[in-house]
């Protein structure tokens, strides 16, 4: 007689993209997904994100699903233990120790899904997303529409004039752009002088 004996395994899922292309939707769609198969299921997002829910991740059209707040990315580790599907949103907050808690809970046997921006509003790799791409099984890369010509949009543009690397915001600050019509900071200011 064969058997075919499925080896529990675990392993890591990134859906990332520029803002308003819908990681979060795309992750609580894979999170309920889970929890119908009843599959024990933890969800974590970082304090620096309160513009929508404390105790819930809310994707921009309002689909939500409830998740833990934390300062750091260790501290997946002490909620997640026994979880099956662990999910994390906004990973670009948490900082490079999120790539090695990804790898432990994958090496768990855990199926690890993390949604995060890739780029930052200057176009730039947007870490730790770039290093969890390298790691990663999955990868799903999420379009926005851009406002300026209707093309697929793979750029967060800031329309402020802050130069933090993080601005907590959303259509009120930021809009998705094309290639063609995203300006990196940089470039703008060469243009008005
Ligand atoms: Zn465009």
């Amino acid at each position: 007689m064969m058997h075919v004996v499925r080896q529990h395994t675990g392993w890591i899922e990134v859906i990332c993209g520029s803002m308003f292309s819908g990681k979060t939707e795309e992750l609580i769609r894979r999170l309920r997904r889970a929890v119908i198969a009843r599959q024990k299921v933890e969800i974590f997002k970082p304090s620096i994100d309160k513009r929508y829910s404390e105790a819930e991740i809310v994707s921009h059209d309002q689909q939500k699903i409830k998740s833990r707040t934390i300062d750091k990315a260790e501290d997946i580790l002490k909620y997640a233990l026994e979880a099956q599907v662990v999910g994390i949103d906004e990973a670009q907050f948490f900082d490079e120790s999120l790539v090695k808690v990804c790898q432990t809970l994958a090496n768990m046997g855990k199926r690890v899904i993390v949604a995060g921006l890739d780029q930052d509003f200057r176009g730039k790799p947007f870490e730790p997303i770039p290093q969890l791409l390298a790691v990663a099984e999955y990868i799903t890369k999420t379009h926005a529409i851009c406002v300026i010509c209707g093309n697929p949009a793979n750029h967060t543009y800031r329309k402020s004039k802050q130069k933090d690397k993080v601005v907590v915001g959303a259509a009120d600050i930021y809009e998705a752009r094309c290639r063609n019509c995203f300006i990196p900071p940089d470039q703008e200011e060469e243009n008005n002088e």
